[in-house]
């Protein structure tokens, strides 16, 4: 693949923990979510609390290349933190296999203390195809099986405690 073959190059002349091949990379991915019609990002949390640190300001944020913002509130850590790419690719690969989803928090949002959405390798998602999630949602069951083919290693979704109208899938810490 010419991605792998990119990212062999030009890694080792950069130090800190992201080359400038995978800023690029991040960069492209968020970008292209932005546009996709297919893909929806909200501008607010559920909480309903305020800030730029929702998944729209937080794709925003990395298509400009920039870490993303975490929220303040609650159990929410502060700061900010660069989306993890395997996460982006994993949404751009469910969106071209024909999934329309609504992505609710990435790293913004108050979860629990240890949450991944704070290393920005997490998102959540309420709608899919059109429909809120939930166990009559006959769509999220293999969405989340298909998070898990492309590397998640942490998902939940209705029958998990917290998780009756969403799902969540987390890529392991890089
Ligand atoms: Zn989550």
């Amino acid at each position: 693949m010419l991605i792998a073959a990119l990212i062999g190059v030009g890694c080792s002349s950069f130090s800190g923990s992201d080359s400038s091949r995978s800023i690029t990379v991040r960069r492209g991915l968020a970008r292209n979510l932005l546009i996709s019609p297919k893909v929806s990002l909200a501008t607010f949390h559920v909480s309903g609390r305020r800030d730029t640190a929702t998944a729209l300001d937080n794709m925003r944020q990395a298509a400009a290349g920039r870490p993303s913002r975490r929220s303040y509130y609650q159990r929410a850590p502060g700061g900010a933190i660069l989306l993890d790419n395997r996460m982006l690719r994993a949404m751009k690969t469910l969106e071209k296999e024909g999934y329309t989803f609504r992505v609710t928090e990435i790293a913004g949002g108050s979860h629990s203390r240890k949450s991944r959405h704070y290393l920005g390798t997490a998102f959540d998602v309420d709608y899919i195809n059109g429909m809120k999630v939930g166990w009559s949602n006959p769509y999220y069951r293999r969405f989340l099986r298909r998070c898990r083919e492309l590397g998640a290693t942490e998902i939940r979704g209705p029958g998990d405690p917290g998780h009756r109208t969403h799902v969540h899938a987390a890529w392991p810490r890089r």
